[in-house]
C-alpha cells in the first residue's frame, strides 16, 4: 500500500495546458515520448531509454483524429488508458499529458506543413496528409514541451526520418530513433496486432520470417532485388491473402532507392484481414 501510494506521488497526469505550463516551468532537460496509448513493450523500450538519458520523462498519449486518412480505422484504433497508466506509474514516468483535441488544436495560425515530391514515398503515397498531420502534431507538441529529445520507434521508420529531419531544422531538439522491439516469433510489437485473431498473428508470425529471410537474400545479392521482391511478393499475396500496399528497398540515409552503396532496409505496408500493417527490415 505504501509502496503504492510513492509510485502515485511520483507520476504527475496532467490533462491541461495551463498545468503542463506549470509542471514544465523549470524543467529544462525533458526527454518526450510521443505515443497514441494502447502500449505495449515496444513503446515501454523507448520510455525507458528516455528515462536513462534524460533528467525527466514526459509521456502523451493522443491519438490524432487528423492523422487517420480513413475515420473507420480512428474509430477502431485500440484504446485502454486505464492500464496505459498502470503501465507508466509502474516505469515511474514523470509526465503524462493527455490533452483533448481541442486543446491540441488551440493555435489555429500555426503554417501548414508540407511534403516534397521526393517525400512523397512508401506510406506518404498511399496515406494521403498522414504525415503532414503527424508533423503539425509533434510541432505543437514541441511547441508546448520545449524538450531535449525526443525518442521515436524505427518499427514506423518513414516517421522517425521526416520527424528526425523537421524537428531538428527548426528546434534545437534531438530525435532518437530506437530499434524495433519484436516478439518471440519476430512479429514487431503493434496496438493494431491487438485488432488480429489468433489465425492472423499466426500469419503475421509468418509474413515477418519470410520478410526476414527475403532481407538476407537481398542483402546477398542487391542488383537483383527488384526481381527477387517480385517474386516473393506474388507468392506471399498467393499463399497468405494479404494484401500488399509496397514493399521496397530503400537506403535509411535518404530513403532512395539506391541500395547499392548504402545500408539499407526492406520496407513493407500491407493489409491482413483489413488490418493495415507495416514493417521494416
Ligand atoms: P504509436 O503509439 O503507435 O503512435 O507509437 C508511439 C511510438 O512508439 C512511435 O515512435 C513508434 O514508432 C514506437 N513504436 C511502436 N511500436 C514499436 C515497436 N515494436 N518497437 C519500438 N518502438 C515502437
Amino acid at each position: 500500500m505504501f509502496y503504492l501510494l510513492i509510485i502515485l506521488l511520483q507520476m504527475k497526469l496532467i490533462k491541461q495546458i495551463t498545468d503542463l505550463n506549470k509542471a514544465l516551468n523549470d524543467q529544462k532537460k525533458i526527454g518526450f515520448v510521443p505515443t497514441m496509448g494502447n502500449l505495449h513493450k515496444g513503446h515501454q523500450a523507448l520510455i525507458k531509454i528516455s528515462q536513462k538519458k534524460c533528467k525527466k520523462t514526459l509521456v502523451t498519449i493522443f491519438v490524432n483524429p487528423t492523422q487517420f486518412n480513413n475515420k473507420n480505422d480512428y474509430k477502431t484504433y485500440p484504446k485502454s488508458i486505464n492500464s496505459d497508466l498502470k503501465i507508466l506509474k509502474k516505469l515511474k514516468v514523470d509526465y503524462v499529458y493527455l490533452p483533448t483535441v481541442n486543446q491540441v488544436f488551440v493555435d489555429k495560425k500555426l503554417p501548414k506543413i508540407t511534403l516534397n515530391k521526393s517525400q512523397k514515398i512508401l506510406c506518404a503515397k498511399f496515406r494521403e496528409g498522414h504525415f503532414e498531420a503527424v508533423l503539425d502534431v509533434l510541432n505543437r507538441f514541441v511547441k508546448l514541451i520545449s524538450p531535449k529529445s525526443i525518442f521515436m520507434g524505427k518499427k514506423d521508420y518513414q516517421q522517425f526520418f521526416l520527424v528526425k529531419n523537421f524537428i531538428e531544422k527548426n528546434y534545437k531538439t534531438k530525435v532518437y530513433g530506437c530499434k524495433t522491439i519484436r516478439d518471440s516469433n519476430m512479429i514487431a510489437l503493434s496496438s493494431r496486432n491487438n485488432l488480429l485473431n489468433k489465425t492472423s498473428l499466426n500469419t503475421l508470425g509468418l509474413v515477418t520470417n519470410r520478410l526476414i529471410n527475403l532481407k538476407k537474400a537481398i542483402y546477398k545479392n542487391r542488383l537483383k532485388s527488384k526481381k527477387i521482391i517480385h517474386i516473393i511478393q506474388k507468392d506471399l499475396v498467393k499463399k497468405f491473402k494479404i494484401k500488399v500496399e509496397y514493399l521496397e528497398c530503400r537506403n535509411t540515409v535518404d530513403l532512395s532507392t539506391d541500395i547499392n552503396s548504402k545500408s539499407f532496409k526492406l520496407f513493407i505496408a500491407y493489409y491482413l484481414n483489413n488490418v493495415r500493417l507495416i514493417d521494416n527490415f
